[in-house]
């Protein structure tokens, strides 16, 4: 399961972050998930109960903060939400650009710790 495998990549920094902080538990943690990451949330909210099992995140709740894919686009001088079947090309004007704003993250980027 590809978003296992994802989870498994994230998941054990936080568990490090948490016991350093003195957690005991964990209520929620936050993910930004990228469009192109391919990662669908139903299947992150099915897996993330085999990648915490056994960990300080066990029982914790998922919330899922899905990213657009976005480049910068040099025609429009501005970022550019992309479908990801555009490739990197500004669905507005055409222009090529290679510079993926947003897309690729897959990041916890909170964590609702208790017991600190
Ligand atoms: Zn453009």
């Amino acid at each position: 399961m590809h978003e296992l495998g994802l989870l498994s990549g994230v998941v054990p920094a936080v568990v490090e972050a948490a016991s350093q902080r003195g957690a005991t538990g964990c209520e929620a943690v936050g993910l930004q998930v990228g469009a192109l990451t391919g990662a669908v949330p139903e299947a992150l909210q099915g897996a993330w109960p085999l990648a915490t099992a056994g960990t300080i995140l066990e029982g914790a709740r998922l919330e899922i903060e899905p990213l657009p894919a976005a480049i910068w686009c040099p025609g429009c001088q501005a970022e550019v939400e992309i479908d990801q079947f555009y490739a990197l090309t500004c669905p507005i004007c055409a222009t090529p650009s290679g510079q993926l704003v947003h897309g690729r993250e897959f990041q916890v980027t909170w964590a609702d710790l208790t017991g600190t």
